[in-house]
């Protein structure tokens, strides 16, 4: 009935308001928090008469605090950009196995330690849509990747087609998700748990970022994973945005 249409509206946009207002708290936090520690530094730094080595120390943590909140509000920069554009992501090909291992590079170079990343995508193989999305989305799984497996673990990326789309996946064998956790991974600062592996320096947006930018390219996220055994990343495009491999001529 038309009652019963209303009451679901109003439901939606309460529903609605309650997740900005929420948004807005988590923001809040996120952010006070490294920059509460910062000040604490600081305090240090400047009432305490400190050797030049225990100064460098702390300047080093302070600077440690600052790039995690520069970290937040890039993400958050990136997740508002995305959200506002109303444009279509457009239907340029963009080359998946060029654009991984660019992120590979990236990936790796976060850290000193070694990962073995072994590829399995063929040079040319194209989707259509926004480069730049695409990189941060296939940038975040591989990052993520990284960042959950021990050194030395090992991460691969394949494709494979489905109904004719492309199909692509990035596993590795670190430390797992309890199932529990998956149907919430994609929500904005959701994370499983801080404790369980060394501090990451993840923000909690990397995968509300990824599912943003598959559904604007009409793509689709699908996780699966085993608490010490590792973790798949599945992204299934659709046929109309999936450009056949070409002859690799390189
Ligand atoms: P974060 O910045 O914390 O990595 P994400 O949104 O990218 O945020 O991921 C959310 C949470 O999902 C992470 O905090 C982590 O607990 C879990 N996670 C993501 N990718 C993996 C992975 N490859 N292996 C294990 N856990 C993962």
């Amino acid at each position: 009935s038309r009652k019963m249409v209303i009451s679901n509206d109003v439901t939606k946009l309460e529903r609605t308001d309650a997740m900005r207002r929420d948004f807005v708290a988590n923001v809040s936090h996120e952010l006070k928090t490294p920059l509460t520690v910062l000040a604490g530094f600081l305090e240090t730094v400047r009432e305490l008469p400190l050797a030049d080595e225990e100064r460098m120390r702390y300047l080093g943590l302070m600077d440690q605090q600052s790039k995690r909140m520069e970290h937040i509000v890039s993400d958050l920069l990136v997740l508002a950009h995305i959200e506002a554009d109303p444009k279509a992501p457009g239907d340029a090909p963009v080359d998946i196995a060029r654009l991984m291992r660019h992120l590979r590079d990236e990936a790796l170079g976060l850290s000193a330690e070694r990962h073995a990343i072994s590829f399995t995508i063929e040079a040319g193989l194209s989707v259509t849509g926004a480069e730049g999305e695409l990189a941060s989305a296939f940038g975040n799984l591989l990052t993520n990747a990284v960042r959950y497996t021990p050194v030395g673990g090992e991460i691969h990326v394949r494709w494979w087609t489905e109904e004719g789309g492309a199909v692509f996946s990035v596993s590795d064998d670190g430390i797992g998700i309890p199932v529990e956790h998956i149907p919430r991974l994609t929500e904005r600062f959701y994370r499983v748990d801080r404790s369980r592996s060394r501090d990451t320096g993840g923000t909690g947006l990397g995968l509300a970022i990824v599912k943003h930018v598959l559904q604007r390219h009409e793509a689709r996220l699908s996780i699966r994973s085993q608490v010490d055994r590792g973790s798949t990343f599945t992204i299934h495009f659709p046929p109309h945005r999936s450009v056949p491999a070409r002859a690799v001529d390189a």
